[in-house]
């Protein structure tokens, strides 16, 4: 043992990290940033032969007491020395071009400073790891003729197979890989190699994808791309909004346009006509979508309009994402569209970006970095200097609100193309629908009416049931126990294809019961979900195809294109889901929607359940009659006076918004306060209360010393505005996946002074071991 621990431990001499160096000896010197929570970059000395160092390439560097070899990316190069006398030197160079340009880098930085983040940590989530890794790429070597002035002098004498293989790589005409050359030639590489040597074939290495780009990227010719382009004619609506939005296109410069448009308006229209713009000044466009809308019939409307496109979706793997983002980065693409983290996409020539369903919380990140894409979105169409659209029937309150405080250009489509009617709505209230004797039905009478006479009259049924599994709330009468999660403080949901008791924040499982653990009584299954709500529908719909359309049907790739296809086609007759199918869905044969309960969600203890429960019903309603044949929606709820529903039945965004911002002014809650959530979590309860105490502590301090200081530097007198803390307290739910958690909330009208109380306090604070914290910038999950 002792040879191998003696080698470990001199190692080879190339592989020791050198030490540092006097800092007067070096003459360029490299920041370095690490995917670590660290608020601060460190500074290398960039050695003479490591010239190619520059900002947004990954390096190697030794770092800690121990110089461990670790990698990070550069953010600057500069000849100004550090106020040091030593510096550690960069030991390798990883990226032969930079990952991010100079406004991505400017990016990531007001993302490193805005979510609380290491910059690293930023950049780290920005770059896929696809790219990174060089996934679907491989190392080749290539060879070509060398010059005729650069022969060597005399010519050396070539065998015949050399002389052929010679031949093969003049004939070419550009540098062929060596083991390809050696086939055509066919001789061995060996020959191929003696002619390098010789210096009559000059030989260089390059990094080359493993195989051609994924199918979806899809190059379309021109002809293709107006063959496919429909000749719509706008309506004076889109006409008025499109002159407003081509002003800005043409004029250039940052611009946000908040687009409201009720379902079916043509909002993409706009969109279309933006991005055809945008690709005909020679430059790119960014368009993000939620995940769920990312369908192939999407993708078919933007492809057949607008030049090259790459679809970045969830199911990619590593090597496509690299693939594209490669491919991206060269300028071969026009046209981005995906999910969340397109909003990173490297092109060269940003001239617009387009954020679809603005109100979305996917485009929220909930792990670390926690950006909202469409804020960052917004900040990147400053930083490069371009529009951005931002469009939606139920804009975010926070949008609505820049918009009326002029921060964003309001553009309204205020009805639908064509003159099509929206949808009447009705709401059943489902305290006086009468129950048919005995049995409890999720359908009442008066949907399931309505439903009869829809598929009577061949036209296609939407289902919403927003809550998946079988019994939602399986407990024991007798003693009141309910079935809850080992890990989490939450009631597990029946599912009957799986036969499981499943936890649906950490996915435990157990296997379902007949009597209770606490008292051996038997143990009744009530609640109801969309898996429940299948078999109903089987048995008052015999003859009719029903599918389900929920994260349990659909985690497969492609299966909900299946489904959806089905649907079209009419081979499908009653959609059921939850969410997903509230969304983008265009289907003209639709002629009913029923929301089974509209008030799944409303009670939340959330200050936006109000808002989503609107904008679910609003999306959702927005499915029905959108074909010739007209439609309608029933909604069944218990709260039948609720502003969010009656508004949402009255098709009233508005009015809506309107009533709602002032509830939000009145509580002091976003879009008129910015609020930062931070979460304390333990496996020990007493340790995270413990923590989550004197981290409110320290923010009670140091509220008081930023506004004292802030009334000090502040010669008028005006107080700067007051920053409130709210907690801490138990988290709505206290145990999650075993940890115990604590949050609290600070609030202020102004973000600068929030973020100056969060960076005095996340500077000084640690917790001890086995405690964690998170902290949440304009936090949307409230659980
Ligand atoms: P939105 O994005 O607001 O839901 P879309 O842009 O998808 O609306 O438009 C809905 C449908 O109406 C699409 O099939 C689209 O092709 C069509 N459409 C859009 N604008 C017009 C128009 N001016 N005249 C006729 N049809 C239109
Ligand atoms: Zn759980």
């Amino acid at each position: 043992m002792t040879a191998p621990a003696a080698a470990n431990l001199f190692g080879d001499p190339d592989d020791r990290p050198a030490p540092p160096v006097p800092t007067r000896t070096a003459t360029r010197f490299a920041d370095i940033v690490f995917d670590r929570p660290l608020d601060h970059a460190y500074t290398y000395a960039v050695p003479d032969h490591l010239a190619a160092v520059g900002p947004g390439k990954r390096v190697e560097v030794p770092f800690g007491r121990g110089s461990k070899p670790t990698p990070g990316f550069c953010v600057r190069v500069t000849d100004q020395p550090p106020a040091r006398d030593e510096v550690k030197a960069v030991t390798r160079v990883l990226d032969d071009d930079a990952l991010v340009d100079d406004h991505v880098m400017k990016l990531t930085r007001w993302m490193a400073d805005y979510y609380l983040c290491g910059w690293g940590q930023v950049l780290h989530a920005v770059v896929p790891a696809g790219v990174r890794e060089n996934a679907g790429t491989r190392q080749a070597v290539f060879v070509e003729p060398v010059g005729t002035d650069r022969l060597p002098n005399p010519l050396p004498t070539v065998s015949p197979r050399q002389k052929a293989a010679l031949e093969y790589a003049k004939e070419e005409g550009r540098p062929l890989e060596l083991g390809r050359l050696a086939r055509l030639a066919k001789c061995g590489p060996g020959v191929v190699a003696g002619l390098v040597k010789k210096g009559l074939l000059r030989k260089f290495s390059e990094r080359v994808e493993s195989q051609n780009p994924p199918v979806a990227t899809g190059g379309l010719s021109e002809e293709v791309a107006t063959a496919h382009s429909p000749a719509i004619e706008l309506n004076p609506d889109q006409v008025r909004v499109w002159d407003e939005f081509r002003g800005a296109l043409a004029g250039g410069g940052y611009h946000p346009f908040l687009l409201h448009g009720v379902t079916g308006s043509g909002k993409t229209e706009i969109y279309l006509r933006a991005i055809e713009e945008v690709v005909r000044q020679g430059k790119e466009a960014i368009v993000l979508v939620p995940e769920i809308s990312l369908t192939p019939q999407t993708i078919e409307r933007f492809r057949g309009r607008c030049g090259n496109l790459a679809v970045l979706h969830s199911h990619l793997t590593d090597a496509e994402r690299g693939a594209y983002w490669r491919r991206v980065a060269a300028g071969h693409i026009q046209v981005v569209v995906g999910a969340r983290s397109a909003v990173f996409a490297p092109t060269r020539k940003l001239g617009l970006i387009v954020i679809d369903e603005e109100h979305e919380n996917s485009f929220k990140q909930e792990s670390t970095p926690r950006y909202h894409a469409r804020d960052v979105a917004v900040m990147r169409a400053r930083l490069e200097g371009i529009p951005i659209v931002m469009g939606s029937a139920t804009p975010s309150l926070e949008s609505w609100a820049n918009a009326g405080k002029g921060a964003y250009t309001l553009l309204t489509l205020p009805k639908r193309v064509e003159d099509r009617p929206l949808p009447p709505v009705r709401v059943i209230d489902l305290r006086h629908e009468p129950r048919p004797a005995g049995k409890h039905s999720a359908i009442g009478p008066t949907l399931e009416a309505a439903m009869k006479a829809a598929l009577r009259d061949k036209g296609q049924v939407i289902l919403l049931l927003n809550r998946r599994g079988f019994s939602t709330h399986v407990h024991c009468p007798a003693c009141g126990h309910v079935a809850q999660c080992q890990n989490c403080d939450l009631a597990v949901t029946f599912h009957r294809a799986r036969a499981a008791l499943v936890c649906h924040y950490c996915g435990w499982e157990t296997a379902p019961f007949q009597q209770c653990p606490a008292c051996q009584q038997a143990i009744r299954y009530q609640g109801l979900g969309t898996e429940k709500l299948e078999v109903e529908i089987g048995e008052k719909f015999p003859g009719h195809v029903c599918r389900r359309m929920d994260s349990d049907t659909m985690s497969k790739p492609g299966s909900h294109q299946r489904v959806l296809d089905a649907f079209r086609d009419g081979l499908v007759h009653i959609l059921v889901g939850t969410q997903m199918i509230a969304k983008g869905l265009d289907f003209p044969n639709v002629t009913l929607v029923g929301v089974v309960n509209a008030d799944v969600g409303l009670h939340l203890p959330d200050f936006r359940s109000a808002e989503r429960t609107f904008q679910l019903l609003a999306q959702v309603a927005g499915r029905a009659g959108r074909g010739d044949k007209g439609g309608q929606v029933l909604v069944q709820t218990f709260t039948p006076d609720h502003p969010c529903i009656t508004l949402a039945a009255k098709h009233d965004y508005a009015e809506f918004a309107a009533r709602e911002l002032v509830h939000r002014k009145e509580y002091r809650y976003p879009p008129y306060e910015r609020l930062a959530r931070l979460i304390v979590r333990s496996e020990k309860a007493e340790a995270a209360a413990a923590f989550a105490d004197q981290l409110a502590g320290a923010f009670q301090e140091a509220i008081k010393r930023v506004t004292a200081d802030a009334e000090r530097r502040d010669a008028t007198g005006t107080r700067p505005p007051p920053v409130r803390l709210l907690g801490p307290a138990e988290c709505p739910v206290y145990r999650l996946n075993n940890f115990y958690r604590f949050h609290f909330q600070i609030q202020s009208e102004q973000s600068a002074v929030l973020h100056e109380v969060l960076r005095t306090v996340l500077a000084v604070v640690r917790p001890p071991s086995g405690v964690e914290f998170q902290v949440d910038v304009d936090a949307y999950s409230m659980m």
